[in-house]
């Protein structure tokens, strides 16, 4: 039987219809008198950090949404960062807010999500916007972006989601939870592994659609994927890479090319979910600006 060479689902393109979508709806918006903004929020100087930051002030510039970021010691009290979340929540000009994790030890990471009003909390971690997410029917104000990525990859790529068997690897807060979420809410039936179940490869070959989100580079393997699956690897990890000059290089948690000799499609890592989540940062502050 010949390998089936999947299709390379290219995130790099899909990012840059979404921008450009983002863009022509905010000049719109600012044109009518509400110009979006975002307002960004780094305690400290983590370098992984800054560099996030400076990727979304860049987006923010290059889709016309007003950018507001304050930069603070890594010693800021709790108090300090509440009552600057505070202010930002009652900032007209604002209408998202993202506190960029992880925050310094000292602080309370839920009790300041909690503090962002769950209609400007645009990286979709408040417990209220996570808990919507599960209500079928509900509206859920916003949806994380890498969670929200995953589906607007699904469906940029004409996937049809409703009726399928969709298998998760992963159940934590910022991806695997709720892309499950949002995959049940689209009418897939959804199956979650993460770190206890037992025979994995029995369950993600059940999958027709697969997202891997587990941290664990090259976990799954071409046996592990039902043949014609699409498979989503939200993974990012680095290996060792003597050949590269900074030494290593970047995989997902899918074995890529022995996958792509059974998948349907499938997206690369890097270049795949990575440029969907600031692009869906940047429609989810339009959203927000949109209704108020
Ligand atoms: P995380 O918080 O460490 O969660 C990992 C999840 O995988 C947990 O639910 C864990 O199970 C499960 N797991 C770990 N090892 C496993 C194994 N051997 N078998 C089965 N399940 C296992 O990680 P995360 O924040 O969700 O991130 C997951 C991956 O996505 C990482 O590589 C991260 O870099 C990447 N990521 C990418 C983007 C992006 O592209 N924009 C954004 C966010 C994250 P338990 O719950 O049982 O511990």
């Amino acid at each position: 039987m010949q390998p089936m060479v999947a299709e390379i689902l290219d995130g790099k393109r899909l990012a840059r219809e979404l921008h450009a979508e983002v863009k022509k709806q905010a000049e719109a918006l600012a044109a009518g008198g509400t110009r979006p903004g975002l307002a960004t929020v780094l305690l400290g100087d983590d370098p992984a950090s800054q560099s996030y930051i400076k990727s979304k002030i860049k987006a923010c510039h290059e889709d016309r949404i007003e950018s507001f970021h304050h930069g603070m010691p890594a010693e800021t009290s709790e108090t300090e960062l509440l009552e600057l979340v505070a202010t930002l929540g009652g900032d007209p000009r604002v209408h998202g807010i993202l506190v960029q994790l992880p925050l310094p030890a000292h602080i309370d990471e839920s009790k300041v999500i909690t503090a962002i009003p769950p209609a400007k909390d645009v990286d979709g971690f408040h417990p209220a916007n996570l808990g919507r997410l599960g209500l079928k029917g509900a509206e859920a104000a916003f949806a994380p972006c890498t969670p929200a990525g995953v589906i607007e990859i699904l469906e940029r790529a004409g996937v049809t989601i409703s009726g399928k068997r969709a298998v998760v690897l992963g159940r934590s807060r910022i991806v695997g939870l709720p892309v499950s979420m949002l995959l049940l809410r689209n009418d897939a039936t959804v199956t979650i592994c993460h770190s206890r179940t037992a025979d994995i490869g029995s369950v993600t070959r059940e999958a027709d659609i697969l997202v891997a989100a587990i941290g664990r580079p090259r976990f799954v393997t071409a046996d592990m994927v039902k043949p014609g699956a699409v498979v989503i690897d939200v993974g990012v990890n680095r290996v060792d890479d003597a050949s590269r000059k900074r030494g290593y290089r970047l995989v997902g948690d899918c074995d890529f090319e022995a996958v792509a000799e059974v998948a349907s499609a499938i997206t690369p890592v890097p270049g795949g979910v990575g440029p969907m989540t600031i692009a869906m940062l940047m429609k989810n502050t339009l959203t927000a600006a949109t209704v108020r």
